[in-house]
Protein backbone atom coordinates (compact mmCIF):
# COMPACT_ATOMS: atom_id res chain seq x y z
CA UNK A 1 0.00 0.00 0.00
CA UNK A 2 1.73 3.06 -0.63
CA UNK A 3 -0.02 6.89 -0.72
CA UNK A 4 -0.78 9.21 -3.31
CA UNK A 5 1.54 12.40 -3.42
CA UNK A 6 -0.70 14.54 -4.39
CA UNK A 7 -3.73 13.87 -2.67
CA UNK A 8 -2.21 11.02 0.02
CA UNK A 9 -4.88 8.87 -0.72
CA UNK A 10 -3.95 5.19 -0.28
CA UNK A 11 -3.14 2.86 -3.48
CA UNK A 12 -3.43 -0.37 -2.87
CA UNK A 13 -2.74 -2.29 -6.36
CA UNK A 14 -0.16 -1.48 -8.78
CA UNK A 15 -1.14 -0.76 -12.58
CA UNK A 16 2.57 -2.26 -13.63
CA UNK A 17 5.25 -3.90 -11.45
CA UNK A 18 9.21 -4.81 -12.18
CA UNK A 19 11.67 -5.72 -9.89
CA UNK A 20 15.20 -3.33 -9.93
CA UNK A 21 17.85 -6.04 -9.68
CA UNK A 22 20.03 -5.17 -6.33
CA UNK A 23 23.82 -3.25 -6.45
CA UNK A 24 24.59 -4.31 -2.58
CA UNK A 25 25.96 -8.19 -2.62
CA UNK A 26 22.94 -10.15 -1.19
CA UNK A 27 22.80 -11.07 2.23
CA UNK A 28 20.76 -14.21 3.51
CA UNK A 29 17.05 -13.75 3.55
CA UNK A 30 17.39 -10.64 1.81
CA UNK A 31 14.90 -9.59 -0.67
CA UNK A 32 16.58 -9.94 -4.33
CA UNK A 33 16.12 -6.19 -6.02
CA UNK A 34 13.47 -3.98 -5.50
CA UNK A 35 10.45 -3.76 -6.68
CA UNK A 36 8.56 -1.14 -8.30
CA UNK A 37 4.88 -0.20 -9.37
CA UNK A 38 3.19 1.85 -11.35
CA UNK A 39 0.14 3.38 -9.20
CA UNK A 40 -3.01 4.82 -10.38
CA UNK A 41 -4.80 7.17 -7.14
CA UNK A 42 -8.79 5.87 -7.45
CA UNK A 43 -9.34 9.10 -6.15
CA UNK A 44 -7.39 11.89 -8.49
CA UNK A 45 -6.40 9.74 -11.30
CA UNK A 46 -2.97 10.73 -10.89
CA UNK A 47 -0.70 8.19 -11.74
CA UNK A 48 3.02 7.78 -9.73
CA UNK A 49 6.00 5.68 -9.73
CA UNK A 50 6.85 3.88 -6.18
CA UNK A 51 9.13 1.21 -5.01
CA UNK A 52 6.47 -1.65 -3.74
CA UNK A 53 6.09 -1.91 0.16
CA UNK A 54 6.36 -4.93 2.02
CA UNK A 55 3.03 -5.06 2.57
CA UNK A 56 1.91 -4.13 -1.11
CA UNK A 57 3.27 -7.44 -2.28
CA UNK A 58 1.90 -9.16 0.69
CA UNK A 59 -1.55 -8.16 -0.25
CA UNK A 60 -0.19 -8.58 -3.96
CA UNK A 61 0.16 -12.53 -2.99
CA UNK A 62 -2.60 -12.95 -0.66
CA UNK A 63 -4.66 -11.72 -3.63
CA UNK A 64 -3.05 -14.07 -6.34
CA UNK A 65 -3.47 -16.82 -3.52
CA UNK A 66 -6.98 -16.31 -3.44
CA UNK A 67 -7.41 -16.00 -6.88
CA UNK A 68 -5.82 -19.34 -7.27
CA UNK A 69 -7.63 -20.86 -4.70
CA UNK A 70 -11.30 -19.39 -6.31
CA UNK A 71 -10.45 -21.25 -9.93
CA UNK A 72 -9.48 -24.22 -8.22
CA UNK A 73 -13.02 -24.07 -6.93
CA UNK A 74 -14.60 -23.12 -9.93
CA UNK A 75 -12.62 -25.71 -11.37
CA UNK A 76 -13.69 -28.92 -9.06
CA UNK A 77 -17.91 -26.99 -9.80
CA UNK A 78 -17.02 -27.19 -13.28
CA UNK A 79 -15.40 -30.99 -12.87
CA UNK A 80 -18.88 -31.72 -10.53
CA UNK A 81 -21.15 -30.44 -12.73
CA UNK A 82 -19.35 -32.43 -15.78
CA UNK A 83 -19.57 -35.74 -13.81
CA UNK A 84 -22.90 -35.24 -13.14
CA UNK A 85 -23.96 -34.36 -16.63
CA UNK A 86 -22.30 -37.33 -17.72
CA UNK A 87 -23.81 -39.72 -15.66
CA UNK A 88 -27.15 -37.82 -16.61
CA UNK A 89 -26.22 -38.99 -19.84
CA UNK A 90 -25.27 -42.45 -19.17
CA UNK A 91 -28.91 -42.96 -17.18
CA UNK A 92 -30.42 -41.37 -19.96
CA UNK A 93 -28.53 -43.37 -22.85
CA UNK A 94 -29.62 -46.68 -20.73
CA UNK A 95 -33.03 -45.27 -20.60
CA UNK A 96 -33.21 -45.09 -24.41
CA UNK A 97 -31.83 -48.10 -24.86
CA UNK A 98 -34.63 -49.85 -22.81
CA UNK A 99 -37.50 -48.09 -24.90
CA UNK A 100 -36.00 -49.45 -28.23
CA UNK A 101 -36.44 -52.50 -26.65
CA UNK A 102 -39.55 -52.56 -25.57
CA UNK A 103 -40.46 -50.44 -29.14
CA UNK A 104 -39.26 -53.40 -30.86
CA UNK A 105 -41.18 -55.82 -28.42
CA UNK A 106 -44.60 -54.22 -28.51
CA UNK A 107 -43.97 -54.24 -32.48
CA UNK A 108 -43.87 -57.39 -32.52
CA UNK A 109 -46.22 -58.04 -30.68
CA UNK A 110 -48.71 -56.03 -33.31
CA UNK A 111 -47.58 -57.87 -36.03
CA UNK A 112 -48.01 -61.09 -34.16
CA UNK A 113 -51.44 -59.81 -33.41
CA UNK A 114 -52.08 -58.73 -37.34
CA UNK A 115 -50.63 -62.08 -38.63
CA UNK A 116 -52.95 -64.02 -36.14
CA UNK A 117 -56.16 -61.81 -37.26
CA UNK A 118 -54.99 -62.42 -41.00
CA UNK A 119 -54.76 -66.32 -40.58
CA UNK A 120 -58.20 -65.75 -38.50
CA UNK A 121 -60.27 -63.57 -41.65
CA UNK A 122 -58.28 -66.48 -44.32
CA UNK A 123 -59.84 -69.10 -41.91
CA UNK A 124 -63.08 -67.28 -41.73
CA UNK A 125 -63.34 -66.68 -45.70
CA UNK A 126 -62.85 -70.00 -46.38
CA UNK A 127 -65.60 -70.73 -43.91
CA UNK A 128 -67.87 -68.55 -45.78
CA UNK A 129 -66.98 -70.18 -48.94
CA UNK A 130 -67.94 -73.57 -47.64
CA UNK A 131 -70.88 -72.80 -46.60
CA UNK A 132 -71.66 -70.98 -49.64
CA UNK A 133 -70.78 -74.12 -51.67
CA UNK A 134 -72.75 -76.44 -48.94
CA UNK A 135 -76.02 -73.80 -50.15
CA UNK A 136 -75.25 -73.96 -54.02
CA UNK A 137 -74.06 -70.48 -54.07
CA UNK A 138 -71.46 -70.00 -56.24
CA UNK A 139 -68.85 -66.90 -55.79
CA UNK A 140 -70.29 -65.99 -59.80
CA UNK A 141 -73.67 -65.32 -58.80
CA UNK A 142 -73.07 -62.82 -56.60
CA UNK A 143 -70.84 -60.61 -58.86
ZN1 LIG B 1 -4.43 11.10 -5.42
Amino acid sequence: MVKCPKCGFEVVTPIKTWSLPSRKPLRKGEEAGLVMGIFECSNCKARFRSALTAETEVEERVSIKNMVERIKGIKGELMQTLKNLREKIKTLETERANLMIEIEKLKKVAESRVNALESEVNMLREEVKSLRDLLGYSEETEK
